[in-house]
């Protein structure tokens, strides 16, 4: 396992070239003088224990994406609680050779919805598409910010109905339940109910992919807010926007972990106008 020499962070996934952590995270340290100490690196699954390895041994921080989020886990020394009930870690810390785990995908999501819609998550109803790692860490905030209602739709509906049962075990006064993402009818009544629609599968990541949902269910309410966690136009963000609804893509939910992740490293503000301007820069 190599890096450069004088790299102190790094965004790890497989793949990751696409990530743009290095631009917004270089544009924070630049901010406070620190250099531009982060990278990103490629590495295979089947690696991750030599990469831990090598983190407590070199780094100062790391973020990490699909797949690492979990398979991660096992080599960490202490799990922020967080982290612990959604069983994922996109940050690390390094001290003294400790590796300590985060997940700031939750700061993400509030910070995003926020910043995108003025709104806070308390007493929103919620219909939230996907069951994977991102959607663990909403699902949490979604409860502890104490949402109205949280509707977990996903095309495996095991795990779906899984991380149902787990949160509603940290809820207090979330109604939470889980349903199939090819429950026309059951979806039909989450959209009518909800105020805010998460899109957090990974459809719409490549350019031909399928809509998530059927995307006349979004004609059924126009007070609908539509937020998709990636960080291009969707059909389904694309047909929000048709329909005249309000509609954000991921940026904001990148740029909300990402200063988490900073703050947890630093212990300084996170600059966010800064980071806005790194995540924008051409890669
Ligand atoms: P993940 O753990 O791999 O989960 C993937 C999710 O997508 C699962 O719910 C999976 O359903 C669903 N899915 C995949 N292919 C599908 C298909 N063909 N049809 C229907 N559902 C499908 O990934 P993740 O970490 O949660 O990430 C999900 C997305 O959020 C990714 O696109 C990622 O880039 C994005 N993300 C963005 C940010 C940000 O800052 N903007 C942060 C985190 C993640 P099954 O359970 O049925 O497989």
């Amino acid at each position: 396992m190599t890096a450069h020499s004088k790299i102190d962070y790094l965004v790890i996934g497989d793949p990751v070239a696409h990530s743009r952590s290095p631009q917004m995270q270089n544009a924070a340290f630049e901010y406070y003088n620190m250099g531009r100490p982060y990278d990103k690196l490629r590495v295979d699954p089947a690696r991750i224990g030599e990469f831990a390895a090598y983190a407590r041994e070199h780094l100062k921080g790391v973020n990490l994406t699909v797949p690492h989020k979990q398979i991660i886990i096992p080599f960490v020394d202490e799990l922020s609680p967080q982290s612990a009930a959604c069983q994922s870690v996109n940050t690390l810390k390094i001290v003294d050779g400790k590796l300590y785990g985060y997940s700031t995908d939750g700061a993400g999501i509030s910070g995003a919805i926020r910043e995108n819609f003025g709104a806070a998550l308390k007493g929103l109803h919620v219909l939230m598409l996907g069951a994977g790692g991102a959607a663990n860490a909403a699902a949490f905030e979604l409860v502890w910010q104490q949402s109205a209602s949280l509707t977990i739709a996903n095309r495996t509906v095991d795990k779906a109905e899984n991380l149902a049962r787990k949160v509603s075990g940290c809820s207090q006064g979330t109604a939470v339940e889980a349903i199939s993402l090819t429950d026309t009818t059951a979806l039909k009544n989450a959209i009518a109910k909800a105020d805010l629609l998460l899109q957090l599968t990974s459809l719409g990541l490549h350019k031909d992919d399928p809509a998530p949902i059927d995307l006349t269910l979004l004609e059924l309410n126009e007070n609908l807010k539509v937020f998709d966690a990636i960080y291009h136009p969707t059909p389904l963000l694309q047909r929000a926007q048709q329909l005249g609804l309000p509609a954000a893509d991921g940026s904001e939910m990148l740029i909300f972990q990402g200063a988490a992740s900073f703050e947890i490293w630093t212990g300084k503000k996170a600059p966010l106008d800064a980071m806005r301007r790194g995540f924008k820069q051409d890669q």
